[in-house]
């Protein structure tokens, strides 16, 4: 059963260079205690999609164009703010790239995790103060009482990474947007928090999971959507998409991945450019990349198709779908 539903989803941004199409017609259901991978390039508007669903686009210069998210049965983005900052934190945590987003420049890493429960429980000081202690432990601080006296700006950029992942597990929400969260960390620490996002999974909390670290994807999800230039362009489970990609981009993305034992000793690139958000082309918006494409791909736009099951955004999905690799 879906717990987060994005319809048509388009978002804008108005510049000076022009209207700059951050996300396009974006659909995705985030389901019960599932781990969802979104995965594309940089600028591909996987961060837009997360951030509008919780209404963080800074607007101007952004603007929603269309679409739904429904959550328990009511749309973020129609309700009045007062009623989406009940959902913010409590129902839906978010874990952003930059830690500074979500942290206060001015007050203790303490009193930020106190009031932050105390928003929305009722929990006195002292348990807040303990409970708050616990999560960064959890999430790897070395010292949780000292770092509670701390301000950011006296923490490192993984340390400050960590404060804002506990302080969203802390509020135990049914879904978890986490946009890049590992990113600044080592790999010890990547480890220790995706297995706490993953015991989150246990308790039955959803959890969004924006990378673009394939082997990521590996290790935690369940299902994955392939975006490219604004667009969803594949789902499928991690395992078909892994076997048999239907897109060519996520084919590529794939091959790009680095492995121990390649041969060659070099890897794989993905030739060309994402075409510019600002003035996409009429056809397909992978076509300049794709080393499939047919003289069709210029002047059709290619829909989500569902083929078996599964979703891909390519005028030749069909035939892709035949090439299941040697052993199916
Ligand atoms: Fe490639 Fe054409 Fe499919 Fe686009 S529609 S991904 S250009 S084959």
């Amino acid at each position: 059963m879906s717990l987060l539903e994005i319809r048509d989803l388009s978002v804008v941004f108005d510049t000076d260079d022009g209207v700059v199409q951050a996300a396009d017609c974006v659909s995705l259901d985030i389901r019960e205690g599932e781990v969802l991978g979104l995965v594309g390039e940089s600028g591909c508007g996987k961060s837009v999609t997360a951030m509008s669903t919780l209404r963080l686009i800074p607007s101007p210069p952004g603007r929603f164009v269309s679409g739904t998210v429904m959550f328990d049965g009511k749309d973020l983005l129609a309700m009045p703010i007062s009623e989406l900052r009940e959902i913010r934190g409590r129902e839906i945590g978010m874990i952003f790239q930059e830690p500074m987003t979500a942290l206060s420049p001015l007050q203790r890493i303490g009193k930020q995790l106190v009031e932050t429960q105390q928003t929305h429980g009722q929990i006195d000081r002292k348990e807040a103060r303990r409970a708050g202690e616990e999560w960064l432990a959890k999430v790897g601080i070395p010292d949780p009482a000292e770092c509670m006296f701390s301000y950011p700006f006296q923490l490192s950029g993984g340390m400050r990474q960590r404060v804002m992942i506990a302080m969203a597990l802390m509020q135990d929400p049914k879904v978890i947007i986490a946009d890049e969260p590992t990113t600044a960390l080592d790999v010890t620490i990547q480890a220790q928090v995706f297995d706490l996002m993953l015991d989150m999974k246990k308790r039955d909390t959803s959890l969004l999971l924006i990378t673009h670290d394939m082997g990521v994807i590996w290790e935690m999800c369940e299902r994955v959507a392939v975006m490219y230039a604004s667009e969803i362009v594949e789902v499928g489970s991690r395992e078909d998409l892994f076997r048999n990609p239907l897109h060519p981009y996520t084919e590529a993305l794939l091959a790009s991945i680095p492995s121990l034992d390649c041969e060659k000793g070099e890897l794989e690139t993905i030739e060309g450019q994402v075409p510019s958000a600002i003035d996409y082309p009429v056809g397909c918006r992978f076509r300049e990349r794709c080393k499939y494409a047919v003289e069709r791909c210029e002047k059709e736009h290619p829909d989500l198709s569902v083929v078996d099951g599964r979703e891909a955004r390519c005028l030749l999905v069909e035939d892709r779908m035949k090439k299941k690799p040697a052993g199916d």
